[in-house]
């Protein structure tokens, strides 16, 4: 018997954000091998998953994204990015770095458990910084959630709704990382360990 479906939302779509750092790396193409690597993880830990893009070309709305969880009963939404400072940053752009995830305000304290164990074990198979978890609030209402697939995710009924930001994709480090598969392929197994002792 399936111990749950889990929505796994790689962010963007194929070349969607490139990598400073090195000619023909994409966040959305990075995001969508990690992807791979977790619904891998996942199902051969009895979970069942489903991806909101199946092709790497795929890029659906960020409200259909969400949706696909509620709509199909997922116990998790799990919305996967790397980072990119603001222009604010200047000098700084590069040198930022470490992971955070932000989680849905429709549950706190069991999201934040969860975004708390994930976040602890990227920054440890990253070796890299800690910058916390986070909740982001709608400026209309403060009961809903400010990032789309996040809010989409929780009306639609699946209230453990995450997103994390793994690392920073314009930091040397954290891209350099991103862009090997072999350490997207580990990041994967942290995650599905972390996630399968959660709702077990
Ligand atoms: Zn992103």
């Amino acid at each position: 018997m399936s111990k749950g479906l889990i929505v796994l939302d790689p962010g963007h779509g194929e070349k969607g954000n490139p990598h400073p750092t090195r000619e023909g790396f994409y966040e959305g193409t990075q995001n969508f091998i990690l992807g791979c690597h977790l619904r891998d993880e996942l199902e051969s830990r009895g979970f069942e998953v489903k991806m909101t893009r199946e092709k790497v070309t795929d890029d659906p709305s960020l409200q259909e994204r969400g949706q696909l969880a509620g709509k199909n009963g997922a116990i998790l939404f799990l919305s996967l990015h790397s980072n990119a400072p603001g222009t604010e940053a200047g000098d700084r752009y590069s040198k930022i770095r470490g992971a955070e995830t932000f989680y849905s305000v429709t549950d706190p304290e069991r999201n934040a458990d969860l975004a708390s164990r994930l976040t602890e074990a990227v920054v440890k198979t990253m070796g890299t910084s800690d910058r916390g978890i986070k909740t982001r609030r709608h400026p209309d209402n403060e009961d809903w959630d400010y990032y789309g697939v996040i809010r989409a995710s929780a009306q639609s009924g699946c209230k453990t709704a995450l997103l994390i930001e793994h690392g920073f994709h314009t930091n040397p480090e954290d891209s350099a990382f991103l862009q090997s598969d072999e350490c997207l392929s580990r990041l994967a197994a942290s995650e599905a360990e972390v996630i399968d002792k959660f709702f077990s």
